[in-house]
């Protein structure tokens, strides 16, 4: 929300910038970050890159130069101008766009495809984690940056949806890393005041509130609405007066309570998320869990038909019409289940309204739903309640399909209804604005529109190499003085030696082959193979020819004591000199951290252990900035891996479906792992990248980036996905089948 009094400081010609500031739109459109940065560059990395903190702070002098500064004042006027004709497009305004004749901006692809009514029906996407930039810390990882980037395709493609996701006091929590290497957890109060959330209220004024029934007692929430672009995301908040102070901490901590905390955040997200659209009065045509934390949703869903008095049978069957759901992950930590016990004690007097059914409804979370031993499953549930299913890539399909086939007892594997729909990634949030601006240059200004046309990526070869190298080096040259900068500040705030804090400053070199390595610190993900062959390494880190180096960054969960053993290890890499310069772990991975990583890396490296990595997304946003994946065959790498035609690497054996330890893998294969990556980077890797003409230029290896750009940019775009989310979501209409 604005604060008044920055309104009051700002001039009119500098006035927009509020506007803006008050949607995420900026956050992904040429020139948004760049016109809050300079109103003052370091107070913006102070601010975490938050628009309206920066208005809050910046001195008003600065308001008085920028506001007779015609350039700035001209690049504010042209964003604000196409903030404006972008949202003058929202999903249903068909009429005014026709009327407008010639419009600034071709229709987009909803208004081509979808029934105008489908606008007043949106899709509600429920989803625990929403991860739309830095400054709003509603997401732990993968998971909510993906349904963040849903969000942002959906707005740019015009597709009727709402989101629903639960406001954090405390989010995720912020990594320091101390002296002695151990990740301390921190986590501070957001002022929601200071973020782009609007608390919703009713015609009174007075904030419009519902309530869910937790222990007896009736909990209050509030409603908070984000703009991201045309979708509106409402965030459901208990900090409400007059919730006993347990409740009003239901949502402090995203991913931090135990499973009592948990269940009762999702009895929040669920049931207080129907009961928040019902009194915003939005009537959804569809719903779409995505992961199970929001499975609950269903029985609020039945619980209303059964109160207008439907069967049991038939309230199931209106459900499943409209229920999507999609699953994330294999690994039993990311799929809750609850002591029915535990949920009947919660929920007392709300199952009364379900008629002497409770037990029908318990059944609806067990895989066999006679088995009363058996806790009660999101996954099952929503599985069960959802007219399709979905996991996030192929392989993933094949292992649900196995892991879930106790649901379809009467199916066989090959017979499961699981589909795939492989996760993407939203381009203009994650390419840096120098690749952008080459593309628009070579493949035309309106290439983003065309982002998930194969056709635009067949013509990848008008870049030239000479330029598409040098747009490269210079980014992998910023990420190099962008990771001595933070090593110098972590270090300086943790306490180190100051001989350390010096050394900062010639970490890295910007022209050694950089090899990214960023992800959670969790065992699936063998950070600890980085640490199996030190010898090896060493000799690759120092290699008098070829070097190479590495930039690491990654949390642990809070509770992963093992996790954090392992990143210690790591960290003591500091001490020694002959690492020192080329491997350092950069604290804290956010987007803002993201970004400059997939932006600046040559090598994108991934070793999960199959099959558990159901997608992965994050070395999808290194492909359009010309970084290249270097992946185990699992998730979304399974399928994208061109063999040896040159659009990546592939470490070690594929997945045998057949094997006994098919979805439970040990970790036999790890010495062969650690063999395969290291053989990889000393004989293929490093030769590539170092082979160069006599201007510098390594043809051999810019052909590999042309390569990965061309095969994968428009498979692994969030405008392939959502389209084909769409197709589930308005089965009735004829949308397109690409
Ligand atoms: C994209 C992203 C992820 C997802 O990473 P994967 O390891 O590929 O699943 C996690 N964290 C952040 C900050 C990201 O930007």
């Amino acid at each position: 929300m604005i604060d008044p009094s920055v309104l009051e400081l700002l001039p009119p010609n500098l006035s927009a910038l509020a506007r803006l500031a008050g949607n995420l739109w900026w956050s992904w459109n040429e020139g948004g970050e760049s016109l809050f940065r300079d109103l003052a560059p370091h107070l913006w990395r102070d601010c975490q890159h938050n628009p309206l903190e920066i208005l809050r702070r910046v001195a008003p002098d600065r308001f008085s130069q920028l506001t007779v500064d015609p350039s700035y004042v001209g690049r504010l006027e042209q964003l604000s101008q196409s903030f404006d004709a972008y949202m003058q497009q929202a999903p249903g305004q068909h009429a005014s766009i026709r009327a407008s004749g010639a419009p600034s901006r071709p229709a987009t692809w909803g208004h081509l495809h979808l029934p105008e009514e489908a606008a007043e029906h949106p899709v509600a996407y429920f989803c625990a984690e929403f991860g739309l930039h830095e400054s709003l810390r509603l997401y732990s990882g993968g998971l909510g940056s993906l349904a963040g980037d849903h969000l942002k395709t959906a707005s740019d493609h015009g597709l009727p949806l709402v989101a629903v996701g639960l406001l954090y006091r405390n989010g995720y929590f912020s990594q320091r890393l101390g002296t002695d290497g151990w990740q301390r957890e921190v986590y501070d109060d957001a002022d929601f005041d200071a973020l782009p959330l609007e608390l919703v209220r009713d015609a009174g004024g007075s904030p419009l509130l519902v309530e869910v029934p937790i222990r007896g007692r009736a909990v209050r929430i509030q409603i908070w609405r984000a703009d991201v672009g045309r979708v509106r995301l409402f965030l459901l908040d208990c900090d409400v007066e007059g919730n006993e102070a347990i409740d009003r901490w239901i949502t402090a901590h995203l991913y931090g309570g135990d499973a009592a905390t948990r269940m009762v955040q999702e009895i929040v997200l669920g049931i207080g998320g129907i009961r928040a659209l019902r009194a915003l009065r939005i009537t959804p045509s569809g719903y779409h869990m995505n992961e199970g934390h929001s499975a609950f949703l269903v029985l609020e869903l039945i619980r209303e038909r059964l109160l207008r008095g439907a069967s049991l049978d038939d309230a199931c069957a209106w459900v499943r019409e409209r229920a999507v759901f999609t699953t994330h992950t294999p690994v039993p930590a990311g799929n809750d289940v609850f002591e029915t016990s535990m949920i009947r004690d919660c929920l007392q007097g709300y199952l009364d309204d379900f008629n002497g059914q409770s037990d029908t409804i318990f059944g609806l979370g067990r895989r066999p739903p006679g088995d009363e031993f058996e806790p009660f499953g999101m996954t099952p549930l929503a599985i069960r309640m959802a007219h399709s299913s979905n996991a996030v890539s192929e392989r993933h399909r094949e292992v649900c399909a196995r892991m879930w086939s106790p649901l379809w007892p009467e199916r066989s594997v090959e017979e499961s209804p699981f589909r795939g729909i492989t996760n993407g990634v939203h381009i203009p949030t994650w390419i840096a604005p120098l690749m952008r601006r080459l593309y628009a240059e070579h493949l035309g200004a309106d290439w983003l529109e065309r982002v998930d046309d194969p056709d635009l990526w067949a013509q990848i070869d008008r870049v030239p190499d000479a330029e598409l190298w040098r747009i490269h080096s210079l980014l992998r040259a910023r990420l190099v003085a962008g990771a001595r900068d933070g090593a110098e500040q972590q270090w300086r705030r943790a306490g180190e030696s100051d001989q350390l804090v010096r050394a900062a400053r010639s970490i890295l070199d910007p022209n050694v082959l950089t090899i990214g390595f960023a992800r959670r610190i969790a065992g699936y993900k063998r950070w600890d193979l980085l640490l199996a062959d030190m010898d090896r390494a060493l000799s690759l880190l120092n290699h008098p020819e070829r070097p190479i180096q590495f930039v690491f960054a990654g949390k642990a969960h809070p509770r992963d004591n093992e996790g954090k053993r392992v990143l210690q290890q790591i960290l003591a890499w500091r001490e020694r000199p002959e690492i020192l310069k080329r491997a350092i772990f950069l604290e804290g991975y956010d987007h803002f951290l993201g970004r400059k990583l997939v932006q600046g890396v040559d090598i994108w490296l991934n070793l999960p252990l199959p099959p558990l990595e159901a997608s992965g997304t994050s070395g999808m946003k290194a492909i359009v900035n010309g970084g290249l994946n270097v992946s185990v065959l699992d998730g979304w790498w399974a399928e994208a891996w061109d063999g040896h035609n040159g659009n990546g690497w592939a470490i070690g054996e594929p997945w045998d479906p057949a094997s006994p330890r098919a979805i439970n893998p040990t970790r036999d294969r790890d010495p062969a792992d650690v063999r395969a990556v290291f053989d990889l980077l000393e004989h293929q890797i490093a030769p590539l990248f170092y082979d160069r003409d006599r201007a510098g230029i390594p043809h051999g290896w810019v052909a590999h980036m042309k390569a990965s750009i061309r095969t994968l940019t428009a498979a692994f775009s969030a405008s392939r996905m959502v389209k084909e989310y769409a197709r589930l979501y308005w089965p009735g209409t004829s949308l397109p089948s690409r």
